[in-house]
C-alpha cells in the first residue's frame, strides 16, 4: 500500500468511530423516538416529590460552586431520605445505568426528545441507593427508577440531578467552570412542565 492510500484507508476506518460518539447515536435516538411516539415528551415534572419536590429542598443550586446539577434532599435532613423513591422527569428512553465508584455511585441517564423542539435532552440522576430500571429500556414520566443514595457514605444522602442538552458526553466531574451541554435542571423544569388536562 503506498502512502496516501495508507492515510485513506486510516480514515476510512476511523470516521464512523469518531462520527458515532458525536452524532449517528442523536439520529439513532430521533429515529427511536419517532418509532415509538407514545415516549415522546409530554413535560417534565421533578424527580422527587413529584410533580413539585413537595417535601424536598435543592441544598445546592446548579451553578453555585460551579456545580453542573441540582442537590435533591428531604426536608428532613440527614440520611432520612434514603431510600426514598426517585422519579423520571419525563417519559425516555434509559441510555445508561452504571456504578462509576466513588464520588458518583450509582448513575442513570435517560434521553427524553421534545418532538415540537425537535430536542433531545438527556436527565442524569446520580448516587442512587438501588436502580430499579433496565438499560435500553422505555419509562414514562413519573415512574419510579431507582431510590436516593449516599455513594456507599460518601455523602448524606442526596439526589445529584443534571439535565443535558447534549445527550451521551462523558460523564464528567459534577462540577465545572465550562457548562457547554449542561442546563439548570430546575429552571429547564419549570420552563416544560407538562400541559394541564
Ligand atoms: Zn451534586
Amino acid at each position: 500500500m503506498n502512502h496516501s492510500f495508507r492515510i485513506l484507508f486510516a480514515f476510512l476506518l476511523t470516521a464512523p468511530l469518531v462520527c458515532g460518539f458525536n452524532c449517528s447515536l442523536n439520529l439513532d435516538y430521533q429515529a427511536l423516538f419517532k418509532a415509538n411516539p407514545s415516549y415522546c415528551s409530554d413535560g417534565f415534572d421533578f424527580p422527587v416529590g413529584p410533580p413539585n419536590a413537595k417535601n424536598y429542598y435543592n441544598a445546592q443550586p446548579f451553578g453555585k460552586n460551579y456545580h453542573l446539577g441540582d442537590d435533591w434532599n428531604g426536608t428532613g435532613g440527614g440520611n432520612t431520605d434514603l431510600g426514598d423513591p426517585i422519579y423520571s422527569i419525563g417519559n425516555g428512553y434509559v441510555s445508561a445505568i452504571e456504578n462509576h465508584g466513588a464520588g458518583w455511585g450509582n448513575v442513570i441517564r435517560i434521553v427524553h426528545f421534545i418532538k415540537d423542539k425537535n430536542l433531545l435532552v438527556e436527565s442524569l440522576y446520580a448516587h442512587c441507593n438501588e436502580m430499579l430500571i433496565e438499560p435500553n429500556t422505555w419509562v414514562k414520566r413519573g415512574q419510579k427508577i431507582g431510590t436516593i443514595g449516599n455513594a456507599e457514605g460518601a455523602y448524606w444522602a442526596h439526589l445529584h440531578l443534571e439535565i443535558r442538552t447534549e445527550v451521551d458526553m462523558d460523564l464528567g466531574g459534577g462540577y465545572s467552570e465550562e457548562t457547554d451541554g449542561y442546563t439548570d435542571p430546575t429552571a429547564f423544569i419549570k420552563l416544560n412542565r407538562p400541559k394541564k388536562e
